[in-house]
């Protein structure tokens, strides 16, 4: 009887363990095998915000944007925003001190101890240098760099809207916002950044050839580096950076 009982009970909790579990294998490929910290590379306007907002949902983890958190502090007119925003609205670069503190405080917030995506940033070799000195580093690094020729990069900036509110981006050609200036995602307004003028974004191309480009051979002698073709559309890129990230993840 006593045996009897123990069978029953064995199978009971077996049928409910093998679901689970199968239920877990079939989510894996969503989900970094270990904390991992993603960085994706490119020049303004190449995608990375696109591609980071999706990968974000994909693998749970969060999406860290230095440019999205200084328009917050812009808008919120805090110390940092008002230090920021004379340097972005001319198209240099934030100095490294005032990003690296933002970015810090950012990464030591506890929903980034199983893993965070940053997009923006690294941005100089001081940069870089400083992000690998940080404990999360300890474990795997990928940086996802996204290859778009300058022609495009203007074409994209010239036509790219974002939501003042929740940061969604749309493109006034292939993808605008369907309500007139009105974000789908959150009913935020829809605007063009000012750091989207064409000259602007001349000379933000400019800091990112001279100042941004090196972290590429920074990142490629150390073995973490994988180049993807951006100037394709977002889905194809989106299906490609998936594929490098799972196999990595596999791999470890
Ligand atoms: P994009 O990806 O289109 O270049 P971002 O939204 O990432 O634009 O950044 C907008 C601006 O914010 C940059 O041109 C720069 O002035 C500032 N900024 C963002 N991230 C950094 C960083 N890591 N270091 C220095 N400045 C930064
Ligand atoms: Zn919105």
């Amino acid at each position: 009887m006593v045996r009897q009982i123990h069978f029953l009970i064995s199978v009971f909790v077996l049928s409910i363990v093998i679901p689970l579990f199968a239920l877990e294998k079939q989510s894996m490929p969503d989900h970094l095998s270990n904390s991992t910290v993603l960085i994706l590379l490119g020049p303004p306007g190449s995608g990375k915000g696109t591609q980071a907002k999706r990968l974000a949902v994909d693998y749970q983890i969060p999406q860290i944007s230095t440019g999205d958190l200084f328009r917050e502090h812009m808008a919120s007119g805090t110390d940092i925003g008002n230090q920021a925003k004379k340097y972005i609205e001319s198209g240099s670069l934030v100095p490294d001190e005032i990003v690296l503190s933002m970015l810090f405080d950012r990464i030591e917030k506890p929903d980034c101890k199983n893993g965070y995506l940053l997009d923006g940033f690294p941005r100089t070799e001081v940069q870089a240098e400083q992000l690998s000195k940080h404990k999360s580093m300890n474990t795997s690094v990928l940086v996802l760099c996204l290859d778009v020729p300058d022609e495009e990069i203007i074409k994209r900036a010239e036509a790219r809207l974002v939501c003042r509110q929740c940061g969604a981006i749309y493109n006034r050609l292939i993808s605008p916002p369907k309500d007139n200036g009105v974000c789908a995602k959150c009913g935020g307004e829809v605007y063009r950044r000012t750091d989207d003028d064409p000259e602007v974004v001349k000379k933000r191309l400019t800091v990112y050839r001279t100042l941004t480009q090196p972290l590429i051979e920074y990142y490629h002698s150390r073995g973490l580096l994988e180049h993807f073709d951006g100037s394709r559309l977002p889905d194809a890129v989106h299906h490609d950076l998936r594929q490098s990230i799972d196999q990595r993840s596999n791999r470890q």
